[in-house]
């Protein structure tokens, strides 16, 4: 990947210049919506296990305050700088908004090839970078909320709230001080899939959309849609899992060592398995193997979804991209002006700021149930079942006919905290593509600057309202 020789804050401000000019907000705010509130930058010693002492690098970016906690990912990197946090960070602003999470965008980083540390090791880095945040009142669940991403998960997310938590000894929030945690220690059900989820809606709404389909010359709906996943990490693995479900064919699918292809569609999971006990996908049964990742996104398809990281479609390979509807389930993975031409091309991009908005969605109500502290559906779960159950007997005995025990079971069943996450999930992932749908038609622009449009008219209008402080 060439992501270290492309400033990526550059690249997010020219989609939000290209959006900006559609807008009718004063150019000082503009200026004050697209700046980086703050970074902190950190380098501490991590004794690593022969003993020597390296210097770790690290970032926390709070890209907007004008709502409160800011939202945004950890991530672990070898390629990354404050540039990238940044940029991460701007996209997190432009996110929450577009899917109505009350936060402003953040993002965090620490400069190191996970693979290459021992799991003592990685602990010490996550609890050292918590400890500094922490220090700075950079971490809280009413100040800024971490969640995983590129090379963090589950098990970073559980030392960030024992290191964090264990500093604010007593304060009864203290579990909202991160999301994506373990669901035994507070994360919520749907989270760790969450991302993923929302991306395979993201692409539903695109292809079931008649009028659109139409004008591509492509027939509506995801069956039999031959797809290529880029990246098999939290986000791509899940996004390819649930695209598979909903009738697409994953023809390729590419990691770091390279890609597997097979015409008639290859089983995700078959995949995975062939990975784990061999560690690679190369020479996966049945499948053709591809050199390297980047061509894989030049293989021939109907839907790319680049999952892995920033800029991997640029003005080197845009040419030889084939996909006539890329989903951006990684942050950033075209550059501004391969996007441009593809756009010329009349390729539908669906971006990143609302594909993988899912992962904060959920992250959202982890967050709300634990400053609850509760479990969604632990209060209305049986009083749901046998209201439904009272209404099940009502037709039984006006109708004198009786439900088979299998209707019965489907017709009665409550929605627990997965299938609440799940609906909530959905329902904003529909919405926000309503309304970038809207704004599309109505301003004749694409998909990525209506998403742009509506965030900065939404974060505007929390300046335009709250007023400027002082
Ligand atoms: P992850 O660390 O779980 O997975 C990334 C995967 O990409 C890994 O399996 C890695 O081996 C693979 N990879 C690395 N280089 C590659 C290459 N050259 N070709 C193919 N695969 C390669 O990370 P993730 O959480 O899935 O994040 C992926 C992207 O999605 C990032 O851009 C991240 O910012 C974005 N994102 C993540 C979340 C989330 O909830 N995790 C939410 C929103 C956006």
């Amino acid at each position: 990947m060439t992501s270290q020789h492309i400033p990526m804050f550059a690249q997010v401000n020219k989609y939000f210049d290209k959006a900006a000019a559609y807008v009718d907000h004063p150019p000082g705010l503009l200026a004050q919506i697209k700046a980086c509130n703050s970074v902190f930058r950190i380098s501490f010693p991590l004794k690593r296990d022969d003993g020597t002492i390296e210097v770790i690098h690290g970032w926390r970016a709070q890209h907007s305050v004008h709502r409160l906690p800011t939202k945004g990912g950890i991530r672990f990197s070898p390629q990354v700088d404050e540039d990238e946090v940044s940029a991460l960070a701007a996209l997190m602003t432009y996110k929450c908004a577009l899917v109505d999470v009350p936060f402003g965008g953040a993002k965090g980083a620490v400069r190191i090839d996970s693979t290459k540390y021992s799991e003592a090791e990685l602990e010490r880095v996550t609890r050292r970078y918590t400890y500094e945040l922490f220090a700075k009142n950079l971490i809280g669940p009413g100040v800024d909320v971490p969640a995983p991403d590129y090379g963090t998960g589950p098990r970073e997310m559980a030392w960030i709230l024992d290191t964090s938590s264990s500093l604010a000894n007593g304060q009864i929030d203290a579990l909202g001080c991160v999301t994506g945690k373990p669901v035994t220690q507070g994360g919520v059900r749907g989270r760790a899939e969450s991302t993923g989820r929302g991306v395979y809606f993201a692409l539903r709404e695109a292809v079931n959309d008649v009028e659109d389909m139409k004008a591509m010359g492509i027939t509506p709906g995801l069956d039999g849609k031959r797809v290529i996943v880029q990246g098999l990490g939290n986000v791509g693995y899940h996004a390819a899992k649930f695209i598979q479900e909903g009738g697409g064919i994953i023809v390729a699918l590419a990691e770091r060592e390279g890609a597997v292809f097979c015409e008639k569609g290859l089983d995700l999971d078959r995949v995975m398995a062939h990975r784990k006990e061999t560690g690679s996908i190369l020479g996966f049964a049945g499948a053709r193997d591809v050199a390297t990742s980047r061509e894989a996104l030049e293989i021939e398809c109907d839907v790319l979804v680049p999952a892995a990281l920033e800029n991997v479609i640029t003005g080197e390979n845009v040419d030889r991209i084939h996909a006539q509807i890329i989903v951006e389930g990684a942050n950033g993975p075209i550059t501004a002006d391969a996007s441009e031409k593809l756009l010329a091309r009349g390729v539908l991009i669906v971006p990143d700021i609302y594909t993988n908005a899912g992962g904060v969605t959920v992250s959202y109500f982890e967050w709300v149930k634990n400053l609850s502290h509760m479990r969604f559906g632990r209060m209305e779960k049986r009083f749901q079942e046998r209201s439904n159950e009272q209404l099940l007997q009502g037709v039984e005995h006006l109708t004198g006919l009786r439900f088979t025990p299998e209707d019965r079971g489907r017709a009665t069943a409550a929605a627990g905290e997965e299938e609440l996450v799940n609906s909530g999930l959905e329902e904003t992932m529909v919405a926000a593509y309503a309304e970038l749908r809207m704004i599309q038609k109505d301003r004749g622009v694409d998909l990525r600057t209506a998403a742009f449009i509506n965030a900065i008219g939404k974060v505007a209008m929390a300046y335009l309202q709250r007023g400027i402080f002082p």
